[in-house]
């Protein structure tokens, strides 16, 4: 049987350590290890914070979060918004690219991607972007 959950809230860094643990929480019956769990998190974390500080850059607006099980003991996260959206997503995942000039480095797709199984974004400008993952 697969199981699934959903999450949206909107677009406070305060929500962020709440997504990052509610995901860790709903993983924990596919019995990780503290690092696999880790890695998740800090993932989670990563799409999370680019909702709130990209993607809504000048505004509030919802995140959402759609968890789901897949077969193999494997997790999908999906972290979407409904922002700014990302012209060149190619140039956006390359890492230390950012738009946010000495505030970030520029590393949080090269974490995702490397913290993770697979990742794939999905964007356009003014649409929002999703981001999919799975652990
Ligand atoms: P860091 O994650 O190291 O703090 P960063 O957020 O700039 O820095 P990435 O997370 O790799 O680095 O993102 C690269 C760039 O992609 C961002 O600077 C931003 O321009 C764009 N971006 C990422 N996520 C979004 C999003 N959800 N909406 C709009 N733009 C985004
Ligand atoms: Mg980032």
């Amino acid at each position: 049987a697969t199981n699934e959950m959903h999450l949206h809230f909107p677009s406070v860094s305060a929500n962020e350590g709440f997504a990052r643990a509610a995901v860790a929480a709903f993983a924990v019956q596919l019995d990780p290890t503290l690092d696999e769990l880790c890695d998740l998190k800090t993932a989670v974390s990563e799409a999370v914070t680019n909702a709130i500080v990209h993607g809504y850059k000048d505004a509030i607006g919802t995140v959402y979060i759609d968890c789901r099980l897949l077969p193999e003991n494997k997790i999908q996260v999906r972290v979407r918004d409904r922002g700014c959206g990302i012209a060149d997503i190619a140039q956006a995942m390359e890492p230390l690219y950012t738009t946010a000039g000495e505030e970030r480095a520029g590393l949080g797709f090269a974490v995702m991607k490397s913290f993770t199984d697979k990742l794939r974004v999905q964007s356009k400008p003014g649409g929002g972007t999703t981001v999919t993952m799975e652990k």
